[in-house]
């Protein structure tokens, strides 16, 4: 089947379980809820909303499965390795199919969905298969006592059962960011992805257990912020990472400090994007649109604060706005939408109120995507000027196809603005001038910064943020740690 073959209502309407100890299972008091095509409105399917004696038979199960001698704790680290791999294997076996499966539910363009999210997704496993025979401890030399009296060293453990709460704007993706790396430390895991976007993460627990996972090691917990929280607060997790809103986090901070859960945290981002006037203006534009329109505007690192140099300022709006209007606006399984529904009517409404905010703060909002289909969670995407710091569409996250543009003259002038951002996930910068770029990029108090470029992330590149973006760092070696404990011997050889 290829993409433009693939039937728009390709996606089974079968009430879905949830995946507790290797069983589909449905919630203890039967409770369901339902997640919606945003493009139609209509009702995809049902699955189980879990609560918290869901939540508890799911950590239940997860700390038998990673309790000392058990399947998984036999499993040797080559063998977890090839587990992982063949997940990623699988996951791009079924690439068409989990690409569909995430346009229908979260309202995203297909095709951006199989370029994207399902290979990125794959190359988790993949990436992480290979770090399963590498995770070491350290011999340590003694220095209290005679050389050769005691042997010290470290190894390495799996922390143990891992709650993992994932938002909606990349289902796959997100699920993936989080197993992936926890699997590979030789953890146990309850994931709960969000509410209005449960099923691609349900498809990836069939492939994982065809995968040959043994029971128990990953458990899928569908709900709302109810079991999210239930988990977040349960005594028997050892640690939680959790990607949403700021405000939820803070929330997970406080309901971790019962048991004192080791916590990573991936939240929100007001992300500046820096086009100076020596930039190669063509390539700024088209990478600038992408930094805001991709997936919506859905994402944490949407480039949505865009400084441009004052000479080239009327010239890159301009081509902002050619740009935008030339987005192809509708249903996500159009091969040729470039721009789908948002994926909520919650989230339509939050949007499009900062759009009216913008206005009546006095930004001046240049508009496209004029024929928006008549049903679904549309909106137009924006770009605003006459813009200012203090007006709300400024300061605060939308995620949304909102961009806000702000004139610059000096780098000190962006800086001194960026002390306030909340926020520290993401910045770009697009000049020919190395060292300008280098200088920029050190001015930058965020995780990533893309030089030339948006977008462009990688398995082995940690990504996470500096202030209320988050704590710790996503894929690459460097999020093992947080999956792994440092456990000390020290051995008097006397
Ligand atoms: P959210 O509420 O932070 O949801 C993220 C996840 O946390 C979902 O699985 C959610 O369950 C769960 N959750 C909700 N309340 C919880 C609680 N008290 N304890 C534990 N888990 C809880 O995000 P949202 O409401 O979907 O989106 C709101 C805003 O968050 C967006 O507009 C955007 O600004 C930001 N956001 C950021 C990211 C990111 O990638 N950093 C992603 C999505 C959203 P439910 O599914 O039931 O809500
Ligand atoms: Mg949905």
């Amino acid at each position: 089947m290829t993409l433009t073959e693939m039937p728009a209502a390709g996606l089974s309407t079968a009430p879905r379980r949830m995946f507790i100890g290797g069983a589909w299972v449905d919630a203890l008091d039967g409770a369901v809820l339902e997640t919606l095509d945003p493009a139609t409105e209509q009702t995809l399917a049902t699955v189980p909303r879990g609560g918290a004696a869901d939540v508890d038979r799911a950590v239940r199960a997860a700390r038998a499965a990673v309790e000392p001698g058990s399947p998984w704790r036999r499993t040797t680290p080559s063998q977890r390795g090839r587990i992982l791999h063949r997940i990623g294997d699988l996951i791009l076996e079924h690439g068409e199919e989990l690409a569909l499966t995430e346009s229908r539910d979260n309202g995203k363009p297909v095709t951006y969905a199989s370029f994207a999210d399902i290979p990125m997704a794959a190359d988790l496993f993949h990436y992480m298969s290979g770090w399963t025979t590498k995770i070491e401890g350290h011999t340590i030399p003694f220095s209290a006592a005679a050389p050769g009296s005691f042997l010290s060293y470290t190894t390495r453990e799996p922390i143990g059962v891992v709650g993992q709460i994932i938002p909606w704007n990349f289902p796959l993706m997100m699920a993936a960011w989080k197993l992936a790396p926890a699997l590979a430390a030789g953890c146990t895991v309850v994931l709960k992805p969000a509410e209005q976007t449960p099923l691609s993460a349900l498809r990836l627990g069939e492939l994982i257990q065809e995968a040959g996972i043994p029971d128990g090691v990953v458990n899928i917990v569908t709900g709302d912020g109810e079991a999210g929280a239930a988990l977040a607060a349960h005594p028997d997790v050892d640690k939680v990472a959790f990607t949403g809103s700021t405000e939820v986090g803070k929330q997970i901070v406080r309901a971790s400090a019962g048991n004192l859960k080791k916590l990573t945290l991936e939240l929100g981002g007001k992300s500046p994007n820096i086009v100076y006037a020596d930039a190669d203006l063509g390539r700024a534009v088209a990478a600038s649109a992408g930094a805001i329109f991709f997936n919506q505007g859905q994402s944490c690192m949407a480039g949505s604060r865009l400084y441009v140099e004052r000479p080239v300022l009327d010239q890159v709006v301009e081509g902002l706005v050619a740009e935008m209007n030339k987005l192809v606006v509708g249903a996500g399984t159009d091969p040729a939408t470039q721009l789908g529904p948002l994926v909520s009517r919650e989230q339509l409404d939050r949007v499009r109120g900062y759009v009216e905010s913008g206005v009546r703060d006095g930004a001046v909002p240049h508009t496209g995507g004029q024929s928006l289909p008549k049903r679904g969670y549309f909106t137009s995407p924006t770009i605003f000027t006459d813009t200012a710091p203090g007006m709300k569409i400024v300061d605060e996250e939308i995620f949304g196809p909102v961009l806000v543009v702000l004139p610059f003259d000096r780098l000190d002038d962006i800086v001194s603005i960026e002390r306030t951002n909340p926020y520290g996930l993401a910045a770009g910068v697009f000049t020919r001038d190395l060292s300008k770029a280098v200088r920029t990029a050190d001015a930058m108090r965020a995780g990533t910064v893309f030089v030339n470029t948006w977008n462009t992330l990688d398995a082995a590149l940690p990504f996470g943020g500096y202030k209320q973006s988050g704590w710790g760092r996503e894929m690459g070696h460097a999020v093992l740690e947080n999956y792994l404990e440092t456990k000390t011997v020290i051995t008097d050889l006397s």
